[in-house]
């Protein structure tokens, strides 16, 4: 699985196999993982299934 990375003036920027989006390839977008960023976003890991499920109770 290829990770697309893209440089701008800003810095070295990742995007996120869920939502597509490009995020700063830092801590404050993407949780780190032995040091890599792991996948997907903090914003999709947010809206994961599970975590939903988790969040909203017995109620779908
Ligand atoms: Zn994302």
């Amino acid at each position: 699985m290829a990770q697309r990375i893209r440089v701008t003036e800003l810095g070295q920027e990742r995007q996120c196999t869920k939502c597509g989006d490009y995020w700063p390839d830092d801590a404050e977008f993407y949780y780190r993982k032995n040091g890599r960023s792991a996948q997907p976003c903090k914003a999709c890991y947010a809206q994961l299934p599970s975590r939903k499920a988790r969040k909203a109770g017995a109620t779908a």
